[in-house]
This record gives C-alpha cells, structure tokens and sequence, in this order.
C-alpha cells in the first residue's frame, strides 16, 4: 500500500470563533455585512475564512494559521482575511496542490447570513482557483445557547477537499 503522504486527495478540518463587539465592521466569507457590532481581531477577524484557511492548512499538514500570519505581526494588522487566504492557496499551489471543494457552516444568531451566501462563494471561489459550486456557505444559530446564543460571538466551521495538481487534468 502507498504512504500516505502519497495519496492524491487530502481532506482538512478548521475552526476558529471570534467576539463580537460594538464599532468594528462585521466581515463574514470575505463580505462587509451591515451590522451593529463586528468581529473582533488582529486582522479583520473574518471568521468564515480564518476556518477554510486552517482547513487548507490542516489538509496538506502546514498547521494552522496562526504560525503562518501571527497576530503579534504588525504587518497583519487589520488584514484583509482574503488576503490571508490567498497566501494559504498560494502555499498549497507551492507544494503541488489544488484545491477541488470546501464546505463551510457558520454560527452566529444575528444578522441572517444567508442572504449574504451567494456573495460570499462570488468572493472565495476566485481565491480558491474553482468554481463557485465547489465552495459551500452554510449558516445556522445556535438556538440562543452558549456566547454564540448570547451574541458574545461567532465561530466557523470548515473541511476542504485539496487534490495534486497533477491528478486531474486541466
Ligand atoms: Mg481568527
């Protein structure tokens, strides 16, 4: 049987959760939606693609994206997370992979997020080098339990599926 590191498909999982607070602009999937509290963070603390960058991370065993874009450094400092994500894509496309789809799911019990969806796949399948089809938005709330019940926070989930590039033609 080939190692595993020889395998032309990986899978990866992320998380990542952030506090909402009063006067910061709320970035969700790489769009401003309007809001009376944003997340908070180093960078634009973009909650959706900080899980998909650790997914892409996790799936070629790069670690997560906290060693890769500290938030002790500056030049991070109130980043655009698609920016973040396109250097993840960039390390994963160094390495000799692609990425095929990613499925995300977002927590949060205010605003509704799926208005917003069908921007925020406009926005992330160009960084990620596929179709729209191939990233998934999903939202729920969490029934009022918990920091995301009581709008102290939100918190991501995300898997993606990464490919070699040389596995699948064009
Ligand atoms: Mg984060």
């Amino acid at each position: 049987m080939a190692p595993s590191g020889s395998l032309p498909y990986r899978i990866g999982f992320g998380y990542d959760a952030h506090q909402l607070v009063v006067g910061r602009e709320l970035w969700l999937g790489g769009v401003r939606i309007d809001h009376e509290s944003g997340l908070d963070g180093h960078s634009d603390a973009d909650v959706l693609l900080h899980a998909l960058c650790d997914a892409l991370l996790g799936a070629v065993g790069l670690g997560d994206i906290g060693q890769h874009f500290p938030n002790t450094d500056a030049a991070w400092k109130g980043a655009d997370s698609k920016r973040l994500l396109e250097a993840v894509v960039k390390l994963l496309h160094d390495r000799g992979w692609r990425v095929g789809n990613v499925d995300c799911t977002l927590v949060m019990e205010r605003p509704k997020v799926m208005p917003h969806a069908a921007a925020m796949r406009a926005a992330i399948a160009p960084l990620l080098h596929v179709a729209e089809d191939a990233v998934s938005i999903k939202a729920t709330t969490n029934e009022r339990m918990g920091f995301v019940g009581r709008e102290e926070g939100a918190c991501a989930y995300a898997v993606a599926m990464v490919h070699r590039s040389e596995a699948v033609s064009g």
